[in-house]
């Protein structure tokens, strides 16, 4: 039911024409993998392995994103990623507001189909969705709440490969994400229900 709804999905997005760069890149890049583990990478925009494949982090931060997510023991087939703009910018410059914003339904419709459990943001672009005034060296690895929503921005891969003490912060960051999940799953097994439970009718005197 989910496979058939993301297929829809990206083949909704190949066809978009929202915002001019569908004219420059080769294809779209709708975004892949699955709702298993509740994890939504977004990433900031297609580059030019991204455009020539149609595939998200296929280039070298995409080698990083694999290796940091294996540090965790999460295969990338079993988390969603995409970018804030499906489209690959000219020259890989950063998205334009008006082109971020024409993307936004198709941010809006993936979370509606994946409901993931945590949005991981790589990177300030896609942080900016969510907080637009905090500060990426401020915020990185702490989970925050937007909308219903728990948002866990980090640094981009991309960044780590031009600064390598970056790195040393975003393995942190994944071992941070890991406990957040592993806690996550702890309270929301019968045993916690049983105990939060147990909890309630002791404070109520039941
Ligand atoms: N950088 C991104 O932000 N997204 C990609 O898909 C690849 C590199």
């Amino acid at each position: 039911m989910i496979d058939e709804q993301l297929r829809g999905l990206a083949a909704d997005i190949r066809a978009c024409t929202a915002c001019p760069l569908h004219r420059s890149a080769r294809q779209a890049v709708p975004g892949e993998g699955s709702a298993e583990s509740g994890v939504f990478f977004l990433g900031e925009a297609p580059g030019y392995n991204e455009d020539v494949q149609g595939r998200p982090f296929v280039g070298a931060a995409g080698q990083l994103l694999d290796e940091l997510l294996k540090g965790i023991g999460l295969d990338r087939s079993r988390v969603f990623i995409t970018n804030v703009v499906r489209h690959r910018p000219p020259e890989n410059r950063d998205p334009l507001p008006d082109e971020v914003t024409a993307c936004d339904v198709w941010l809006r419709r993936h979370l509606e189909v994946l409901k993931p459990r945590v949005v991981v943001t790589l990177g300030r672009h896609a942080m900016y969705k969510f907080f637009p005034t905090d500060s990426i060296s401020r915020v990185h690895g702490k989970p925050r709440t937007h909308e219903g929503l728990t948002i866990f921005p980090i640094y981009h891969p991309a960044a780590a490969l031009h600064q390598p003490a970056l790195r040393d912060a975003l393995v942190a960051d994944f071992a941070a994400l890991a406990l957040l999940l592993a806690n996550e799953t702890a309270a929301a097994t019968p045993a916690a229900a049983e105990a939060k439970r147990a909890d309630q009718m002791t404070l109520f005197g039941d």
